[in-house]
């Protein structure tokens, strides 16, 4: 027996496991992420310096505003609807969303034509997003599900969010791949591979060249979101931008990671009390996309999606009326966004349209 103090989770999982047999890792993130009583989105609000971690609204208003003037070119090309669905999905706080309606007011015309919808799967941050969002100009809707906002036009953002929805993943073993799991050895939560061999229907063509012992990620709850968020718009007409860290092609390899308190941590460490993401396959997206029947664009980086959205001439008019503090301040935050080293390479921006809008910028050839 340990003595090492477990989460109520990791209790319940425990005794779950010791019951039933093992959880894929699927099943395992699901839990800690979405439990009803301890998953880590149902309680607190785990943003910013005393949470767990930083997202780009939360960096800097200069990523909702970037958005935002993306959206107006969009509306214009849906051939300016006189009301639409604005969709956030995974909202957060609630801050892009202020951001991008801020902006949203220098084209009237498209300001009053927003009808927002919030999707968020946590009670306790969908409360975060009304008192963000208490005061704008229009009318706010919150939902729990995709399935609830109302058919209409829709422009669809979602930032940071597919990384949160659960991955299985899969280990090839000597004698075909098998499905990683979570078990119990002494009271304590541990990660193996299962011992059944999965059939190879199950194995994506770009996994089958990989070595013993090494992993790859499948996405089904993702794929699923993407094909039904496809269907939507392709059947009501509009766009999406879909902004997260991954890759631009599929590959074999580990990326599940949690974060607490802004340090990565390992994955079974404190289950429902750190963040639990993986790395998004942009690649397999973009085809559960298509599947639902929309066209794809991009993968940009968030660097060159930003900045052909004019964030440098914005952080510059910023700057002006700044103190020359947060003018130093400023040009941190806009680094942050767009350097290399920092989010502008491994954040990534792709465009769904429906088939009938055309190539939106920065997603043409020449963008
Ligand atoms: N977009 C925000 C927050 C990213 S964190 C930002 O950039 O700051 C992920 C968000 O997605 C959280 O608000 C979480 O509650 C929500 N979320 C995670 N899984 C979800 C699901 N299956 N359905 C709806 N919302 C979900």
């Amino acid at each position: 027996m340990s003595t090492k103090k477990h989460t109520p989770l990791e209790d319940k999982l425990i005794g779950q496991i010791k019951k039933d047999g093992p959880i894929s890792v699927e099943t395992y993130m699901n839990a800690c992420l979405g439990d009803a009583e301890y998953g880590y989105y149902m309680h607190g609000d785990p943003f910013g310096r005393g949470g767990d971690f930083t997202t780009a609204p939360e960096v800097s208003q200069m990523f909702g505003e970037a958005i935002g003037v993306w959206f107006a070119t969009a509306w214009q090309m849906m051939g300016k609807p006189k009301k639409f669905n604005l969709i956030e999905l995974g909202p957060g706080r609630g801050t892009l969303m202020a951001d991008l309606l801020r902006a949203a007011n220098v084209l009237p015309e498209f300001a009053e034509a927003i009808e927002v919808h919030m999707v968020d799967m946590s009670p306790a941050l969908r409360q975060v997003q009304g008192k963000t969002l208490d005061g704008v100009p229009v009318h706010v809707r919150f939902h729990q599900r995709f399935e609830q906002v109302p058919a209409a036009p829709s422009l669809i953002v979602a930032n940071e969010f597919f990384d949160a929805l659960p991955i299985r993943q899969i280990v090839k073993g000597e004698d075909g791949w098998h499905e990683r799991v979570v078990d119990v050895v002494d009271d304590e939560l541990v990660l193996r591979a299962s011992d059944d061999v999965l059939s190879m229907a199950e194995v994506p063509l770009w996994a089958r060249a990989a070595k013993v012992g090494e992993i790859a990620e499948l996405a089904p709850a993702r794929n699923d979101m993407a094909r039904q968020i496809g269907t939507f718009i392709r059947r009501n007409g509009g766009a999406g931008l879909i902004i997260d860290y991954g890759h631009a092609l599929s590959f074999v390899g580990d990326t599940f990671q949690a974060v607490r308190k802004h340090k990565f941590v390992d994955v079974l460490h404190r289950p429902g009390e750190s963040d639990l993401t993986s790395h998004v396959d942009f690649e397999e997206l973009a085809l559960a996309f298509k599947d639902g029947g929309v066209d794809v664009h991009g993968p940009r980086t968030q660097q060159a999606f930003l900045l052909a959205m004019g964030l440098q001439e914005r952080l510059d008019m910023l700057k002006k009326k700044a103190p020359a503090r947060a003018r130093i301040m400023l040009g941190k935050q806009a680094d942050r966004l767009v350097s290399e080293k920092q989010m502008g390479h491994l954040f990534k921006a792709i465009a769904i349209t429906d088939p009938s809008l055309g190539v939106p910028h920065p997603f043409g050839p020449a963008g």
